[in-house]
């Protein structure tokens, strides 16, 4: 058995083999932003944009939403920002975004699906992350809340390109887009899994109810069965495949996730040095035959308790 070592880990992600995994921040604001470069995170991997906007009953301006980014942009550490463009509707309404009644707002106009209604928001905050990226010089990368076909992926590439962004990609979090994966990155520069999303939509389980916490899990095999899908279209095309999900920051899972095929993980700053501590232990030999256990199991909790014996005999991770 291998220990794993707890300390000295920076966002460095590095198997054992020497494979590295970039180890991003999840954050929504510029403390985030500075959190992340307290844990040395090698980027930001998922900038939350919404929770800025909850408490507003306007639209920020323009100069606003400039100065904002500027400010988490220079706070960030060094690397790729992923900024995601408003993931409003749904859990997160916001109050100039109003869509009346919806009987079902899981399933309703939420994420990218705003822009058929307020399609000047979204326009606006990509013309401010534009500018604050020309400002800045900040490796700034932008993707889209809750794509789920090629021709809205394929619209917003093209809305990004018009501004200058260079690097413009979706967040996989409905199966149609994990099953589409190859299709939409032909034009999407890369997609980053919402394993939040894609388990709640997957398995017909609402995220936010607690009596069903057990089916929305990421463990559950259908769920890692689209993961796997999105890294072969990912695969397919030569485009990157990250994870920005809670999933990203369980540990075990985390080395599942990499055996997949996933790129990057971005998680809360605070998991980053024990995910790095568990990607350290394992080499990608070792990573692919843990996802290789996960799929073959016949439920979440027996794919996790696989798993954990699995990476036990390894190491001391179980
Ligand atoms: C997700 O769905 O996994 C995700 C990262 O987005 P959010 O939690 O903000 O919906
Ligand atoms: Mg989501």
């Amino acid at each position: 058995k291998r220990p794993v070592p707890r300390r000295d880990f920076s966002g460095t992600g590095q198997l054992r083999c020497g494979h590295h995994v970039p180890l991003l921040a999840n954050i929504s604001d510029a403390a985030g932003a500075r959190a992340a470069a307290e844990v040395k995170a090698e980027g930001i991997g998922l900038f939350r944009t919404e929770l800025w906007y909850l408490g507003s009953v306007e639209e920020p301006s323009l100069e606003d939403q400039v100065a904002s980014y500027t400010e988490v942009f220079a706070a960030a550490p060094k690397g790729r920002i992923v900024v995601r463009t408003l993931d409003a509707g749904s859990d997160k309404p916001l109050p100039f975004m109003k869509m009346g009644h919806e009987s079902n707002p899981a399933l309703g106009v939420r994420g990218y699906r705003m822009n058929r209604k307020f399609p000047d928001i979204l326009n606006r905050q990509l013309d401010a992350i534009a500018q604050a990226q020309r400002e800045t010089g900040a490796n700034v990368h932008v993707m889209a809340p809750m794509i789920s076909t090629v021709a809205e992926a394929n619209e917003f590439v093209d809305a990004c390109r018009a501004r200058g962004i260079a690097h413009a990609g979706v967040m996989v979090e409905v199966p149609s887009s994990a099953l589409r994966a190859g299709q939409i990155l032909a034009s999407a520069d890369f997609a980053s899994i919402g394993t939040n999303d894609l388990s709640q939509y997957t398995m017909g389980a609402d995220r936010l109810l607690g009596m069903l916490a057990d089916l929305a899990d990421p463990w559950h095999p259908a769920v890692l069965d689209l993961i796997d899908a999105t890294c072969r279209g990912g695969a397919q095309q030569d485009r990157p495949v990250g994870v920005c999900g809670e999933a990203a920051a369980d540990p075990a899972l985390a080395v599942v996730l990499v055996g997949l095929g996933v790129s990057t993980l971005s998680m809360t700053p605070r998991s980053i040095p024990d995910v790095a501590a568990a990607l350290s232990a394992v080499t990608l030999a070792e990573a692919r035959e843990a996802a290789g256990v996960a799929l073959a199991a016949t439920g979440a909790r027996s794919a996790r308790q696989a798993v954990r014996d699995r990476l036990e005999v390894l190491t001391e991770l179980g």
